[in-house]
């Protein structure tokens, strides 16, 4: 068998199984997509972990993060001016300035458009879903373009990846406004974790992309998702934990398979 050859068997088998997730999602009256750091590796934004992630090349780090910034708020925020940072958040903050959606990002928001997909929780923080008009988003991890109050939790756009002041406090209530990306060691915000809670009890039907399911509490969600009843499908190039329990687990990337989903569901 040539080398053509095994191509075609195995974009048959992946039309074969859009046409499976497709009939799942139809007959699905409520769709959540959850995403996680693999979405983002096809805009160029290196993982924490596994192969290439950045904690295996940098080491990991410490885990007292968000501790360390109440202790000395200014202090953080100048060491951050002025790029006394850990080398792993130098490489993924050039990665975040750099990258844009790809087309699973715009074929993801276009599935929502068409009433197929009805809100997204990513675990990713790069914004891109965002950029690519997904707007019944949950951003579990925060959001690195925008800042929030850790007092009263109000955000304001940074609209940058780059901070080059330390932020003035909270305009509503004077308190420390940090990154909304949440920190090691930081409770995920209440309003947050409320939104993504409804969602998961809304859904029947999960869309699992580019997410090993081990980081809590996404993880989590998706399980409380399939002791609810909902379908599970999973669209990923790497076997994980969540894969036993899927109606459909594809192995491929979003940005080929949510095109051809995207495709298949509009006809
Ligand atoms: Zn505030």
């Amino acid at each position: 068998m040539t080398n053509s050859k095994i191509t075609d068997v195995f974009t048959d088998d992946i039309q074969t199984q859009i046409e499976t997730i497709a009939e799942v999602v139809t007959a699905s009256k409520y769709v959540v997509g959850m995403t996680g750091a693999g979405m983002s590796v096809e805009s160029g934004i290196p993982p924490f972990r596994g192969a290439g992630g950045l904690w295996t090349k940098y080491g990991t780090p410490r885990m007292d993060d968000y501790s360390r910034f109440k202790k000395d708020p200014s202090g953080w925020w100048k060491r951050r001016i002025n790029e006394e940072i850990d080398e792993h958040i130098i490489e993924l903050r050039d990665a975040l300035v750099n990258a844009k959606p790809h087309q699973g990002h715009h074929a993801l928001a276009h599935l929502e458009a068409m009433g197929c997909v009805h809100s997204v929780i990513t675990q990713n923080i790069d914004a891109l879903d965002e950029k690519a008009g997904i707007t019944n988003l949950i951003e579990i991890h925060g959001n690195r373009t925008k800042l929030r109050c850790i007092d009263c939790g109000n955000r304001v756009a940074l609209g940058n990846f780059v901070p080059l002041y330390t932020p003035e406090p909270c305009v509503e209530c004077k308190g420390i406004v940090k990154f909304d990306t949440v920190m090691f060691g930081e409770p995920i915000p209440d309003d947050v974790m409320k939104n993504a809670r409804s969602e998961i009890n809304k859904a029947d039907c999960i869309l699992a992309i580019g997410t090993s399911a081990t980081v809590r509490p996404a993880s989590g969600l998706i399980w409380i998702a399939k002791s609810n009843g909902a379908k599970i499908i999973e669209i990923n190039p790497v076997k994980t934990k969540l894969t036993p329990i899927c109606e459909v687990s594809l192995r491929s990337t979003a940005g080929e398979a949510l095109p051809l989903l995207a495709k298949s569901l509009s006809k």
